[in-house]
C-alpha cells in the first residue's frame, strides 16, 4: 500500500473511532512520525495532505528538513520534537520547530524558552508525564505536574498546550485506556486550577482507538503510515 492509501486509511480509521465515542469527526489531528524515514518519504506523505510531522532525533531531523526544502521548497511543513531533549541541544530545537512534546524538565523548558528567536511563534510545549509508573523513567509523575505546568505556563518564549504521554504496551483495549484516562484526569485538574490547555498528545499505531476513546486531540503515529521502521539503515 502507498503512504497516500495509508493516510487516507487511517485518517477515515480515526474518524469511525470519534464517531464512535461520542467525539466529532475531524477533532483527532494526525501527527505523522517520520523518523528513520527519508525526505522523499516525507514528501510523498506531503503530497497526499499530511501537514505536521514529528522527529525524534534532532541530528536526523535536521537534515531531513533542509533536504525536504531543498527537494521542495514550496512545501510549509509543521515539525514537531517528540524525542527526549538533552540540555546542551535547546537552541536548535528551540529554532527548528513549531512544538515540542516531552518537556518533563523545567530547566528544559526555560532554556527553550530563552532561546526561541523572537522573530517566531512561542514554542507549542506538552509535558511529558509518566502513566506507567515505575516501568518508565521519562516523563514528570503525575503529582508534578501541576507545579511544572505553573512553571512552563509564566515562560514568554514557550505556549502549554497540553500533556503527552507514552503508557506501556498493553494487549487488550481495558488496559491500554486506564494510563489516558489517567492523562486525561490530570488535564481536568490543570483546567480547575487555572491554567486551562487544549491538547491531549496520547496513542500510537498500536494503540490508537483507546487514545481517541479517552480524549487525545493528537495521534503520534508512524508505523501505520510509513510501514516498520529499519533502524540498522
Ligand atoms: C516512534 C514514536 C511514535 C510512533 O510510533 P508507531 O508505533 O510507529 O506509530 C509516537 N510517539 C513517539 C514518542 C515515538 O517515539
Amino acid at each position: 500500500m502507498s503512504i497516500a492509501e495509508n493516510l487516507a486509511n487511517l485518517r477515515r480509521t480515526m474518524d469511525q473511532a470519534a464517531v464512535r465515542y461520542g467525539r466529532a469527526p475531524g477533532s483527532v489531528r494526525l501527527l505523522a512520525v517520520s523518523k528513520t524515514f527519508g525526505a522523499e518519504v516525507v514528501i510523498d506523505a506531503a503530497d497526499a495532505g499530511q501537514a505536521s510531522f514529528g522527529e525524534n532525533y534532532l541530528q536526523e531531523a535536521l537534515e531531513k528538513q533542509q533536504a525536504v526544502h531543498a527537494l521542495r521548497p514550496d512545501l510549509r511543513l509543521e515539525w514537531h520534537f517528540i524525542g527526549p531533549i538533552q540540555s546542551n541541544k535547546t537552541r536548535p530545537i528551540a529554532e527548528h520547530f513549531a512544538w515540542v512534546h516531552a518537556i518533563d524538565r523545567e530547566k528544559i523548558a526555560r532554556r527553550l524558552s530563552e532561546q526561541r528567536p523572537a522573530s517566531l511563534p512561542p514554542l507549542n510545549i506538552c509535558l511529558q508525564v509518566n502513566v506507567s509508573g515505575e516501568a518508565s523513567k521519562s516523563g514528570v509523575a503525575p503529582p508534578e505536574v501541576l507545579a511544572l505546568a505553573q512553571a512552563v505556563a509564566t515562560l514568554p518564549g514557550l505556549r502549554l498546550r497540553g500533556l503527552m504521554a507514552i503508557p506501556e504496551p498493553a494487549n487488550d483495549f481495558e488496559s491500554q485506556r486506564q494510563p489516558f484516562a489517567l492523562l486525561r484526569t490530570l488535564q481536568q485538574q490543570l483546567t480547575e486550577a487555572g491554567i486551562p490547555t487544549d491538547t491531549l498528545s496520547m496513542g500510537m499505531s498500536a494503540d490508537m482507538d483507546a487514545a481517541i476513546a479517552e480524549g487525545a486531540t493528537i495521534v503520534r503515529i508512524g508505523t501505520a503510515i510509513f510501514g516498520k521502521r529499519d533502524y540498522a539503515k
